[in-house]
């Protein structure tokens, strides 16, 4: 049993107290977790990023932060955004969503209209 209670944020963008990121930091041994295990040095810039992003599913909790040097960070949230949209679009395909086939844009050549110089409408 942990000594002391996992910490919850109560909302996805809840400020992460100071005694959390400690920890937090604590437990990786001061290690950056977007794969190089680099040692964050004193004074080096890091942040706490979730392992599983909040964008693909993941929590604002202590289990799913890991401490992150600012400039790996950035690399992996472009990673996250890619995987978003790759996750995305095989959820797209599994519920078997495909583009919408609505009436064209009036205007435009599927549409069968052509706007006027005049103003109004005609048939193309
Ligand atoms: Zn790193």
């Amino acid at each position: 049993m942990r000594a002391v209670p996992e910490w919850v944020g109560k909302h996805d963008d809840s400020r992460i107290p100071d005694r959390v990121r400690l920890r937090i930091f604590l437990q990786y041994a001061g290690r950056c977790q977007c794969g190089c295990a680099r040692l964050i040095r004193i004074g080096e810039p890091w942040d706490l990023d979730h392992r599983q992003a909040l964008i693909n599913g993941g929590e604002h909790r202590e289990s799913n932060l890991v401490p992150l040097l600012k400039e790996h960070h950035k690399n992996k949230s472009k990673q996250d955004v890619a995987e978003k949209s790759k996750t995305y679009q095989m959820r797209r395909r599994h519920y078997g969503i495909k583009k919408s086939r609505g009436k064209p844009m009036l205007g435009t050549k599927a549409s069968g209209w052509k706007r006027k110089v005049s103003g109004g409408w005609e048939r193309r």
